[in-house]
């Protein structure tokens, strides 16, 4: 156990969770605003990247909405807050229900962080929201992906700047081929440029489909 993990669960023995909804005692996040941010879940399309060549994922399905109570379990996930995974994961296996395509996965796989970030946490948000995940579906967890050339941050870059900043951006590790139906886990989901390149990664090492599942999808804003 990393020691920022332990300290925190030690924080919660001594001060216990207070929901992060509504700061009810008892848990990271109660029943009722469960339930409010499952009513958020839903299914999307991604845009087209539009350079003509065709998308290794065209949907997705996702948790929440990044916003409000989502946005700050989100965000307290990346900053250390390991507590908010099992409510995320639940949330997130909510959101795909009875959906087949997830249910019947072969394995559950996540999109990579880079090394500095994973050195300043001690873990990558997505690998830790897969694990949930995984647990879920009874699947299992597997690290395949890498990120093979240095990409700007994708919250710098604009439009479909986004598509070529990260094309060709992540493989799969020699000796981690993919195979069968892949889950892909992330946190957020701003235009999918991300995921759709780590899809291709996989289904170009043998995955035959991949679906996408994150926490909450980023609203986006027209840019003008
Ligand atoms: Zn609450």
């Amino acid at each position: 156990m990393r020691i920022s993990s332990l300290s925190e669960e030690l924080l919660d023995l001594v001060y216990p969770s207070s929901c992060i909804g509504c700061g009810s005692a008892g848990c990271s996040l109660c029943e009722s605003c469960f339930v409010s941010l499952a009513g958020q879940s839903h299914v999307g399309e991604l845009d087209p990247h539009g350079d003509g060549t065709p998308a290794a994922i065209t949907g997705y399905r996702a948790a929440c909405a990044y916003e409000g109570v989502a946005r700050k379990m989100v965000l307290g996930l990346k900053s250390s807050a390991r507590r908010f995974a099992a409510p995320l994961g639940l949330l997130m296996a909510a959101a795909f229900g009875n959906d087949p395509d997830y249910l019947l996965c072969d394995s559950v796989c996540f999109v990579p962080s880079d090394r500095k970030k994973i050195a300043q946490r001690g873990y990558n948000p997505a690998e830790v929201l897969a694990r949930s995940v995984a647990l879920h579906v009874d699947r299992p967890l597997e690290d395949r992906l890498l990120k093979v050339r240095n990409t700007l941050d994708q919250d710098t870059v604009r439009g479909t700047d986004r598509w070529s900043n990260v094309v060709g951006a992540f493989a799969v590790m020699p000796g981690r081929a993919a195979a069968g139906r892949v889950l892909l886990v992330d946190d957020v989901l701003t235009t999918g440029a991300t995921a759709g390149s780590c899809a291709a990664a996989l289904m170009k090492s043998g995955a035959s489909e991949v679906f996408l599942l994150v926490a909450a999808k980023a609203i986006l804003r027209r840019e003008g």
